[in-house]
């Protein structure tokens, strides 16, 4: 028997997870990743190549069924030489700071005050239009000064809380969206993710994203960062791809991001996204405390990524579910004695 193949351009831990959500349905799966040891190699077979390379692409969708990626800075001519799936319109719209902004606002979605910095006030935010991830390619502004044409300014936001909310839509149009997460950021880097977030405003985000999603024609699934202000939202960035604050739904939710990703661009029934208790996601940054503790912990699944510990390097998470509240800070302690940052 011919087994569908899923081919991935990137074989990061989020490759992998595709992977695990994906051979339980049955499915192959094939990686492009310049990394011999690419954690996505435990998953399926490894083609070892740049991300932009045209017969390492070749390669990688040689007989398969649907192409997709795993992260957002796949160039927007690789993705169309191979047909992946989200649309290359999303990778384009979305690398770009100052387009994406454009974008929210062409579809009256409300984001902070964008432009220089005489437009945005001070304090504000400088960030690099492109390539920035996980805080990088940014910093506070206090004094006028000239930012350059390849950086935008953004008004500081005085946030109550980060929130995101992920969604996902089929081939035929259909869409689901999980419950809104509450994120916790230390320098940059997602630390703890919990959902469904406490009194959050779940319609206007659904809202938000589905504009999103029908605007670029959209397969697969997406993320929205927001901000509660005082229970306003404003979107802070999308990306194009399964997230960090979508781990939860491994245990959390009835279907998982990755699985509904892989249902979406495969063209199968989408499955429910109701989370089924509270969880909590921790991620293991830059170091890890030793398994036997971690699994020690009540109400734990472990997440290993099979990757060499490194500053500021995600290397696993952790979920709770349905935890009290001592055993989740119990959690949280132990893991950040191990983290840096
Ligand atoms: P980003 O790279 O845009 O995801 O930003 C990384 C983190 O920086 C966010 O998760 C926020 O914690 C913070 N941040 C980004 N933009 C703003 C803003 N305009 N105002 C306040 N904080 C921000």
């Amino acid at each position: 028997m011919r087994l569908t193949l899923v081919a991935c351009i990137g074989g990061g831990q989020l490759g992998r997870m595709l992977g695990l959500a994906g051979l339980s349905l049955g499915l192959r799966f094939r990686f492009l990743d310049p990394s011999p040891t690419a954690p996505a190699a435990a998953v399926g077979e490894l083609v070892v190549g740049d991300f932009d390379d045209e017969a390492a692409l070749t390669r990688l969708a040689a007989g398969a069924d649907v192409v997709t990626y795993e992260f957002e800075n796949v160039a927007v001519v690789s993705a169309e030489r191979v047909n992946a799936l989200p649309p290359a319109r999303a990778l384009e719209l979305g690398q770009d700071r100052l387009v994406e902004k454009e974008l929210f606002k062409r579809l009256a979605i409300p984001s902070a005050r964008f432009g220089t910095l005489a437009e945005t006030g001070l304090p504000a935010i400088v960030k690099s239009r492109r390539l920035g991830y996980d805080g990088k390619g940014q910093r506070r502004v206090d004094a006028l000064e000239e930012a350059s044409a390849h950086e935008l300014a953004e008004e500081l936001v005085g946030f109550d809380r980060e929130l995101s909310i992920l969604g996902v839509r089929s081939r035929s149009g259909e869409t689901r969206f999980w419950p809104v997460v509450e994120n916790l950021h230390r320098a940059g880097i997602l630390r703890v993710s919990r959902a469904p977030a406490s009194d959050a405003p779940q319609a206007e985000a659904e809202e938000f994203v589905g504009r999103l999603l029908d605007e670029l024609g959209y397969v697969g699934v997406i993320a929205l960062e927001l901000f509660d202000v005082g229970g306003k939202l404003l979107a802070n960035e999308f990306a194009p791809r399964v997230h960090n604050t979508g781990h939860w739904t491994i245990e959390g939710a009835t279907t998982s991001q990755f699985e509904n990703h892989l249902r979406a661009i495969l063209g199968l029934p989408l499955g429910d996204t109701d989370a089924i208790g509270r969880s909590v996601m921790i991620n293991l940054i830059g170091g890890a405390p030793p398994v036997e503790e971690l699994l020690r912990l009540p109400r734990a699944h472990v997440h290993l990524y099979g990757k060499d510990p490194r500053p500021g390097r995600k290397i696993g998470h952790v979920t709770l579910v349905d935890a009290s509240e001592p055993t989740v800070a119990e959690a949280v302690a132990l893991i950040e004695r191990f983290a840096d940052g």
